[in-house]
């Protein structure tokens, strides 16, 4: 294929390797480099909602995917004191229906593992495992990405650089000057369950959201029900970029305190011996993501913190869009990329700004957490699950 239709890639994150293919299906020529080797093993869990899982059903994956997921037949949100359930959001086939895709949990080792076999497979993607891009320069025609695997330098030229690396993306660095993301104060504290090592209660295909003053708990079947992903998220100290700084059983239990937690979430998370720490980090939305040829996926473009479960779902939005509109002006893939990040801005802003909102609203303490228990029971599940039509129906494939 000819080198004018390459478009080169830094990061196999789940938005990278999601971009090469859906590049590649729309007949580019791709260069994915990924600087770890083996790509990082990501232990934890994701939350997959209709308007990622539809693009990724319609890339080929639903038969690679689906014997590995879970499909939740509910959000169910808690009290974390009493245990009670404030409300409950439908899921199942009911969110199948309405926004014609499933909603799925799943190990992101799975997502993973399938997204690179995937691209393994593809004649036109070359998957370059261990080679960092460690700079770039843009020309008349195109963009060259200057490559380090081991000691060894080398070059690629395409039509475009796709910078999906992550939120401590150095092109976006290099092209907005920006300094370091901001810590938000929060740490997120992940563990992954043996499902038999659990409750029955808690093997339910069920996302439960507990919310405490401070804090809260999020948990979920994956792997096929055979393992419960469990994320605490509590207040803490900035630290190392990354899945794997291990954090103390003892340390995350003296912030689930018996007076305000119930013994079945301290049940669940005492059951977990070994635990990750992640710092949260975001950084404000920006106006531009990118110059002449180069732009910016996922993270590296928007981070978003978790509490709405959709930075991975925006990676995959955005790989989605960006095949698509370089494939219909492949005459000029610098303006394709501008119709890109024109087309990705509004809706990545909101889903940051949310996100932030939620962070708040989840962690509130006294009479205000009363009142925000009292009006989403009043609101219910189903009028709950309304207000994010604008998220969930989201449809480019
Ligand atoms: C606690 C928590 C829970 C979450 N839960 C959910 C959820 O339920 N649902 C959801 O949708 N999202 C969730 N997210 C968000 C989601 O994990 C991220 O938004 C998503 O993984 C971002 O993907 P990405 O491909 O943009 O970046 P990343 O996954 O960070 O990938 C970037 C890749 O680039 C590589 N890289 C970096 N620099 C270079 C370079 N110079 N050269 C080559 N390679 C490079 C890195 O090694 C990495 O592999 C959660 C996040 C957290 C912290």
């Amino acid at each position: 294929m000819a080198a004018s239709r390459t478009i080169l890639i830094a990061g196999a994150g789940i938005g990278g390797l999601t971009a090469a293919k859906a590049l590649a299906d729309k007949g580019f020529r791709v260069v994915l480099c990924e600087q770890a080797d083996p790509p990082q093993e990501a232990g934890a869990g994701l939350q997959l909602s209709p308007n990622a899982t539809r693009v990724l059903i319609a890339l080929g994956l639903a038969s690679r995917l689906e014997p590995h997921v879970v499909v939740p037949q509910a959000v169910s949100i808690r009290q974390a004191a009493s245990g009670r359930e404030i409300a409950r959001i439908p899921l199942g086939d009911d969110i199948a229906f309405r926004y014609g895709a499933p909603y799925w949990t799943m190990h992101r080792a799975d997502l993973q593992a399938a997204l690179i076999d995937t691209v393994k497979a593809h004649p036109d993607i070359i998957l370059k495992i261990g080679t960092r891009v460690e700079d770039f320069a843009m020309h008349a025609h195109g963009v060259t990405a200057y490559l380090k695997q081991a000691v060894h330098v080398s070059n690629e030229r395409g039509i475009a650089f796709v910078a999906a690396d992550g939120l401590w993306s150095r092109t976006r660095a290099q092209i907005t000057q920006e300094t370091a993301p901001r810590f938000r104060g929060r740490v997120a504290w992940r563990a992954m369950l043996d499902a038999n090592h659990v409750r029955d209660e808690f093997r339910e295909p069920v996302v439960r959201l507990w919310l405490g003053k401070d804090a809260h708990l999020v948990h979920y079947p994956v792997s096929a029900g055979r393992q419960i992903n469990v994320v605490a998220i509590v207040g803490g100290k900035a630290g190392s970029a990354g899945w794997n700084t291990p954090g103390r059983r003892e340390d995350i239990l003296k912030r689930f305190a018996r007076r305000d937690w119930t013994i079945a979430a301290r049940d669940l998370i005492n059951e977990a011996e070994q635990w990750q720490t992640w710092p949260l980090y975001d950084r404000p939305a920006r106006r531009h993501w990118g110059q002449g040829p180069i732009t910016m996926l996922g993270d590296a473009a928007h981070p978003t913190l978790p509490f709405i479960a959709q930075g991975a779902g925006m990676a995959i939005e955005d790989a989605v869009t960006l095949a698509q509109c370089l494939s219909v002006d492949d005459a000029d893939p610098v303006r394709a990329l501008r119709l890109y990040e024109g087309l990705r801005r509004k809706r990545t802003a909101r889903i940051q700004r949310t996100s932030r909102m939620n962070g708040r609203i989840y962690h509130l303490g006294g009479p205000l957490a009363a009142l925000r228990d009292f009006l989403l029971a009043r609101m219910g599940g189903e009028k709950l699950r309304e207000r994010y039509d604008w998220l969930y129906d989201w449809r480019r494939v």
